[in-house]
């Protein structure tokens, strides 16, 4: 799932218990707390408002 912070900003939470402690490791990413896999959908999702919320909360990155 995605959680939105007080600032806007998009942040990846687990599914299954909705914390935002998520180790990411090589392809993979697991919730801290409960162990569960957060699935490819949610990364995807999240990467997707990440690039939003960039678009629209800051000028274009030089290069
Ligand atoms: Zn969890």
């Amino acid at each position: 799932m995605i959680f939105i912070n007080p600032h806007g900003a998009p942040e990846l939470a687990c599914d299954h218990c909705g914390c935002r402690w998520v180790d990411r490791l090589k392809g993979k990413a697991c919730c801290y707390e409960c162990g569960e896999e957060i699935s490819d959908d949610a990364i995807a999702e999240f990467q997707r408002a990440a690039v939003e919320y960039a678009a629209t909360h800051s000028p274009p990155a030089a290069g």
